[in-house]
C-alpha cells in the first residue's frame, strides 16, 4: 500500500502504510451498461484501490481518457488482471498527481526514509509524547489522515460518473471530492450527481447523529457558496446564498483581514450577498409599513402588533427579528376568518406582506427538512430565508453544468 508525498526539495517519497494497518478491500464499481466486462483499471488512492473502467473513465474526463491513451501509446503492459495501474499522488503544496504505479513501486525500492518515519509514528503513538518526535507523529498522523479523506473524495467522485448514490454528511468530504475531481477533470459529472446527494433523506453518522446534506449548508455558507461557484451549481448557489444573506453581518467579519489574494477569490461573492443582504433589508421595510398602514387602518392588526411587542429585539439588525414577525403572522392567520370576505382589506394585506417575509427559498432537502427550516422558528429563529437572486446575476455558467 502506498502514499506518495512530495518532499522538501520536489524530492518524491513514498510511505508505506504500517504492515500492521490492513489496506481497506478494494472498492470495485460494476459495469454501468452490458458488454463492458470486468474493470480494467486500478488506481491506488492512499492505499485504496478503485477497480474501474478505462471506458468510462475516458467518458467523463478528457484528462484521464489522454493518461489511458498515452499508456497504450507507450505500450505499458497490463499488471495482473489489470490493463491499466496507477497512483494517486499529492504533495506537500496540497495539488495531486497521478503516475504509472509500476514507477511507484521502483522508487519505493530506491528510499526507505518515509517507511520508517511511518514505522516511528506507529511505536511512538500510544507513548506519551514529547520532544522532538511531536511534530513528526504529528505531520505523519496528518498526512495518514489526509490520505483516508482522499480515498472517501475519490470514492464520491467515481461514484458519481458511474451514477451510484453517494451520501456527503462533512464540508470536509465535499472539498475533498471537489479537489479530486478538479484534478481529474470530473468537475461537471460530479456537479450534476450533486443533485441526487441534495434529496438524499439523512444518514445516521457514527455518532448516532442524523445528517443530510442541507444541514451542512448554514455550517458553513460562505465555503458553500465557494463551491458552488467552482462547480457550476446553480441550485446550492441559490442555497448557499440564502444561507449567507441570513448570516450576513458575522459573515463579513471573516473576511476583515483577507489578503488581495483572498479578495480576488471571494470579492464577487461578497458582493452578491451584500447585495441579497439589501434586497432583504429593503423587503423588511417595505413589510413594515404595510403593517403601519394596516394598523391605521384597522385596530385588529395594531392589537396584534402589540401583543408580539416583546420578541421585537431592538439591539440586534432588524433582519434577525425573522421571531417577532412569525409571531406576528401566527397572530394574523389565528384571526383571518373574520377578514375572509373583505375586499382591499388592510388586514389580508398585512397577513401577505408578513407571509413574503418568513417564506423560504431553500430548495436542497427532503420534505421533513423543509418543514423544520422556518425563519423565525427554532434554529432559525433570528434568521430570514427569503434571500434569492436572478439567473442574470449569477456568477456562473449556468449552461456548463451538464
Ligand atoms: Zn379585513
Amino acid at each position: 500500500m502506498l502514499l506518495r508525498i512530495k518532499g522538501q526539495h520536489g524530492i518524491s517519497q513514498i510511505f508505506q502504510l504500517h504492515p500492521l494497518e490492513r489496506p481497506p478491500p478494494p472498492i470495485a464499481f460494476d459495469a454501468p451498461f452490458p458488454n463492458l466486462g470486468a474493470p480494467d483499471v486500478r488506481i491506488n488512492v492512499y492505499g485504496q484501490d478503485f477497480h474501474l473502467h478505462s471506458t468510462i473513465l475516458k467518458l467523463n474526463s478528457k484528462f484521464l481518457s489522454g493518461i489511458l491513451d498515452d499508456a497504450d501509446r507507450l505500450g505499458v503492459g497490463p499488471v495482473g488482471r489489470f490493463k491499466y495501474d496507477y497512483t494517486f499522488t499529492i504533495s506537500d503544496d496540497g495539488s495531486c498527481g497521478i503516475v504509472l504505479t509500476a514507477q511507484v513501486v521502483a522508487e519505493t525500492r530506491a528510499g526507505p526514509t518515509a517507511a520508517s518515519l511511518h514505522q516511528e509514528f506507529e511505536s511512538n503513538k500510544d507513548k506519551s509524547s514529547g520532544g522532538a518526535t511531536v511534530n513528526t507523529n504529528h505531520q505523519t498522523s496528518d498526512i495518514l489522515q489526509q490520505a483516508k479523506d482522499m480515498a472517501r473524495g475519490s470514492t464520491h467522485v467515481f461514484s458519481a460518473i458511474y451514477n451510484k448514490d453517494f451520501a456527503i454528511t462533512s464540508v470536509e468530504e465535499i472539498l475533498d471530492a471537489i479537489r479530486v475531481a478538479n484534478y481529474l477533470q470530473i468537475k461537471p459529472p460530479f456537479s450534476k450527481a450533486l443533485d441526487r446527494v441534495f434529496r438524499r433523506r439523512p444518514e445516521c453518522t457514527s455518532d448516532g447523529q442524523e445528517i443530510q446534506f442541507a444541514d451542512l449548508i448554514p455550517k458553513a455558507p460562505f465555503i458553500m457558496l465557494l463551491v458552488a461557484k467552482h462547480l457550476h451549481n446553480r441550485v446550492l448557489f441559490n442555497d448557499a446564498l440564502v444561507h449567507s444573506v441570513a448570516t450576513w453581518p458575522s459573515i463579513k467579519k471573516q473576511f476583515d483581514n483577507a489578503d488581495a489574494e483572498d479578495m480576488k477569490l471571494v470579492g464577487d461573492l461578497m458582493k452578491i450577498t451584500l447585495a441579497g443582504y439589501e434586497k432583504l433589508q429593503a423587503k423588511i421595510i417595505s413589510a413594515m409599513q404595510i403593517l403601519f398602514k394596516a394598523c391605521g387602518e384597522t385596530a385588529g392588526v395594531c392589537k396584534h402588533l402589540r401583543a408580539c411587542a416583546d420578541s421585537l429585539n431592538e439591539k440586534s439588525p432588524v433582519t434577525s427579528n425573522a421571531h417577532y414577525y412569525r409571531q406576528i403572522l401566527i397572530r394574523l392567520e389565528k384571526n383571518l376568518d373574520d377578514h375572509q370576505k373583505h375586499q382591499n382589506c388592510a388586514f389580508k394585506n398585512a397577513k401577505r406582506a408578513v407571509e413574503g417575509l418568513l417564506k423560504s427559498n431553500l430548495k436542497i432537502g427532503d420534505k421533513a427538512f423543509h418543514n423544520r427550516t422556518r425563519a423565525g422558528v427554532g434554529a432559525y429563529q433570528r434568521k430570514f430565508l427569503c434571500a434569492e437572486i436572478d439567473d442574470k446575476d449569477l456568477p456562473l455558467n449556468v449552461n456548463e453544468q451538464s
